[in-house]
């Protein structure tokens, strides 16, 4: 949006000398030239606005001519004419002294997600800032699950999306950023409790968005990336080293990102890491029926378990596997299952 100082209309401008109405002048001009076009009330902008940011990852920058497409969409999605769209308000800048003009349009979605903010479902721009770094609006949980309601998705769904709302950033902020401790343990032995908190599954979560970003969506193993038609679900899977069976921590040193096939192999011991993050392959292959791991005459098992190849890793090294739950993996899993 762009930046106003004070925005009054021109007419207002000239008829009055009373500054302490600025403010009540504007929005009555605003809701006046709102009215007039027939706008959709901010509680539909609302909800048009949330339902877009939960297909666009939880966030976006600004609601002006330097987001044209997004606005554009809002607009579609409440079935806007082009007057509609186009309608430019005109206010004086005072401490430039000149008239500006831009779209009424533009002025309700941020008079809307501003509305929105207070309530609570994004996060200011101002607040994200001290997170991330960005000037962005952001998705809460709170706007998530209003976004999830309007758009009939089953709140049990939530785990899987790829949006990143301001509370879930923040865990994997805390995650992407820990430093790697010598002696970690990624097992949580005080983690008796199976017990499904809010807290323990928006935990679940920061791990899942820190571990899928870290390894740019791709199956550590193989490189596969893809994602659903709707753009709501990745196919890859952040999987934890030490399993959860095991209370394994949600830890980023404790997980990777694997596509279902190599979670599955990786889970039940058909392969492990060695320290240098190359792969070990269970001796156990070779017994292997010769009529499994096939589809439509593709050895999908045996092609896909290559050993002695090294594995994708993060750029950063800091959030690599740690070589104790790589150790717990390779003793626990692995090789209990080939000294059976
Ligand atoms: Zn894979």
């Amino acid at each position: 949006m762009c930046r106003i100082d004070r925005t009054w209309s021109l007419g207002d401008w000239l008829n009055s000398s009373d500054s302490t109405h600025f403010l009540e002048v504007t929005l009555s001009y605003e809701s006046r030239v709102f009215k007039q076009l027939s706008l959709p009330k901010r509680e539909e902008v609302i909800d048009a606005l949330l339902t877009a940011l939960l297909k666009r990852n939880g966030y976006v920058k600004e609601f002006g001519a330097g987001n044209q497409e997004f606005v554009n969409h809002l607009a579609d999605s409440l079935g806007l004419s082009v007057n509609q769209r186009t309608f430019s308000m005109q206010t004086i800048v005072r401490r430039e002294g000149r008239v500006k003009k831009f779209p009424a349009w533009h002025r309700l979605i941020f008079r809307a997600a501003d509305l929105a903010a207070r309530r609570g479902l994004l996060s200011h721009p101002k607040d994200t800032l001290k997170l991330t770094g960005r000037r962005e609006w952001m998705l809460t949980e709170k706007g998530i699950d209003k976004a999830m309601r309007v758009s009939r998705i089953p709140i049990s769904r939530k785990q899987e999306l790829p949006v990143l709302t301001y509370e879930v950033q923040k865990i994997k902020k805390s995650l992407d950023e820990a430093r790697p401790i010598r002696n970690y343990s990624p097992v949580d032995s005080r983690k008796q409790s199976r017990e499904i908190t809010t807290q323990s599954l928006l935990r679940a979560r920061g791990f899942r968005h820190a571990i899928v970003e870290a390894y740019d969506r791709r199956c550590c193993v193989c490189g596969l990336k893809l994602i659903s038609p709707d753009a709501m679900v990745w196919e890859v899977e952040a999987a934890h080293i030490v399993p959860h069976r095991f209370q394994g921590k949600d830890d980023i040193w404790n997980g990777m990102a694997l596509c279902r096939f190599h979670h599955w192999t990786f889970d039940v011991g058909w392969f492990t890491l060695r320290q240098d993050y190359t792969i070990e392959v269970n001796s156990r292959i070779t017994a292997v029926p010769r009529d499994h791991g096939f589809m439509g005459g593709f050895d999908v098992f045996r092609s896909l378990l290559k050993a002695d190849r090294r594995i994708y890793l993060p750029q950063k090294s800091s959030i690599c596997p740690h070589e104790n739950a790589i150790s717990w993996h390779r003793e626990n899993i692995f090789a209990d299952l080939t000294q059976r």
